[in-house]
């Protein structure tokens, strides 16, 4: 097992080797080597930030291919290794990114995980799991960003995932849900405590998007209902109003939105991406 110390100085070292030219902002993006995550990485890198690529260390293949795929787009990346549920990996991480480019703009706490249970049948170990990631891995990523952009003293603006479900939980993603619904209540909380420094905070909402975490969705949804594969994440795409499923670039363009100045009068806002599936 990779310890907090390795994590840290793989990172620094990778970031000295790609310098952020002076002046462009930097954006940490975790859960960045594969699906959603890869898609915002790509779409910072191409609006022009320095991006700090950051996903778990068992990952370190598929974030160096998002690095390369952001630099033959002529942007510039750096990949990093970090597990979100560990604060001082995520401290670790923001300094990669002032070692990269001088300074911290943009966080985006993207990663997480999912699974399907029943809440009798969920085992007590994997609930503590699901939060360690999905809730107090956002909590580390907020805290850790803010301390860094509050000593800057220049704001900067702090994203994290949310979901659909967290206005409307779904059976079977119970622990999800609620640690989706808590990202909302923590987004509105921070951006309350940080508005005075300059630093919105906001979600995205994705509804279902065709990624490997609904591959997972659909095959444990299909072999509690015994379905086919593909057939639970067809009857949910049913109640999207555009009629397709979403891709991960509909996510990287609110987050791109997000993550700029058109965005700066939006604060403490869980904003939907589901084609229609829920109103806010
Ligand atoms: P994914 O499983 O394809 O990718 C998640 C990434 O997070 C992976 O690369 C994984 O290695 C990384 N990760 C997991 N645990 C980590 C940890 N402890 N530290 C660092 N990285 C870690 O998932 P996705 O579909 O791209 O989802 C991205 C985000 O969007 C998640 O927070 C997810 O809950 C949310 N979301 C997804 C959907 C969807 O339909 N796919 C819908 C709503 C919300």
């Amino acid at each position: 097992m990779t310890s907090t110390t390795d994590l840290a100085t793989t990172s620094t070292v990778e970031a000295a080797k790609a310098k952020a030219p002076s002046g462009q902002r930097v954006a940490v993006v975790t859960g960045a080597a594969r699906g959603i995550g890869e898609a915002i990485a790509e779409r910072l890198g191409r609006d022009g930030l320095h991006v700090i690529v950051a996903d778990l260390p068992s990952m370190r293949a598929e974030s160096d291919k998002t690095v390369a795929t952001i630099t033959a787009a002529g942007g510039t990346a750096t990949a990093a290794e970090v597990d979100v549920a560990d604060e001082s990996s995520v401290e670790a991480l923001v300094q990669t990114a002032v070692t990269a480019g001088g300074h911290l703009d943009v966080f985006i706490a993207n990663a997480g995980i999912a699974q399907v249970e029943e809440l009798l049948d969920y085992d007590a170990a994997d609930f503590e799991k699901i939060v360690s990631v999905n809730l107090t891995g956002v909590f580390n990523s907020y805290r850790q960003a803010a301390k860094q952009m509050v000593a800057q003293g220049h704001g900067g603006k702090i994203i994290g995932a949310a979901s659909i479900v967290a206005f409307r939980p779904f059976a079977l993603l119970g622990p999800y849900s609620a640690t989706k619904w808590a990202v909302r209540g923590l987004t509105q909380a921070a951006a309350m405590e940080w508005a005075e420094h300059g630093i919105t905070v906001n979600a995205y909402g994705p509804g279902i998007v065709g990624t490997a975490m609904w591959d997972l969705i659909d095959e444990k949804l299909a072999a509690k209902n015994g379905q086919q594969q593909g057939e639970a994440i067809s009857e949910n795409a049913r109640s999207i109003q555009l009629g397709r499923v979403s891709t991960p670039n509909d996510v990287a363009q609110l987050v791109s939105y997000l993550s700029g100045e058109d965005s700066d009068y939006v604060t403490g806002q869980t904003v939907l991406v589901d084609g229609g599936i829920q109103f806010s």
